[in-house]
């Protein structure tokens, strides 16, 4: 495994800060959050995991969740729903359907930790909303962590720089779907070769990698 200062490393010894969830949740409010702030908080907590497990180049492996102490990941076949957080006494399980592809079980994984990272404030967080409203937030806060977690705003940028501009590329290159890879791209306001073929690298600054 890569790591930021270019040196490998086995990737068991990665896994050295046994407090990950503590100081990513810490990053979460007491009080009830805007929509803006949902997201800002999201993609931070994305980016600190990243940097606790020295991850700094796509694909990122599903360890850096799966190996945090507290974490047990279970993959069953004909699982009813893609996946499923659910607290045991010590621990948190994160059940994922198995017969779903690859690509997706990443996101479902990403997605079911931030619900595992949001639950001792939820009741807090989004109580200026109605209940359907609060549900809906939650679930599109926890879809947002997994793009940032999968998709880190840094690397797609500098790639879409670099010239990497198929959603193919892309979503081979991060082991994401091309679905949750076209999402993302709009999400940075990235728009495809054929809509700026005419005008150059859209949002890039010149021999910036933003
Ligand atoms: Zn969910």
């Amino acid at each position: 495994m890569r790591r930021t200062d270019g040196t490998t490393t086995p990737a068991l010894t990665l896994i050295a800060d046994r407090d990950a969830i503590t100081a990513l949740r810490a990053l979460l409010p007491r009080r009830p959050m805007s929509w803006a702030e949902a997201h800002s908080v999201a993609e931070r907590q994305a980016i600190a995991l990243l940097r606790l497990l020295h991850i700094a180049e796509p694909p990122v492996p599903q360890f850096v969740i799966s190996s945090l102490p507290g974490i047990v990941v279970d993959w069953r076949q004909g699982w009813p729903v893609s996946g499923m957080a659910v607290r045991a006494r010590s621990h948190w399980r994160i059940v994922l359907r198995a017969d779903e592809p690859r690509q997706r079980q990443r996101f479902s994984l990403a997605h079911e930790f931030k619900h595992i990272l949001d639950d001792p404030q939820i009741e807090r967080l989004y109580t200026h909303l109605a209940p359907k409203g609060q549900a809906e937030r939650t679930e599109r806060v926890c879809n947002y962590f997994a793009a940032c977690l999968l998709m880190p705003r840094a690397w797609i940028k500098r790639d879409w720089c670099a010239g990497r501009q198929t959603i193919h590329d892309l979503a081979r290159r991060y082991y994401v779907s091309h679905e949750a890879m076209s999402t993302r791209l709009s999400e940075l306001g990235l728009t495809l070769p054929t809509e700026h073929a005419t005008r150059g690298l859209s949002g890039c600054r010149r021999g910036v990698a933003a």
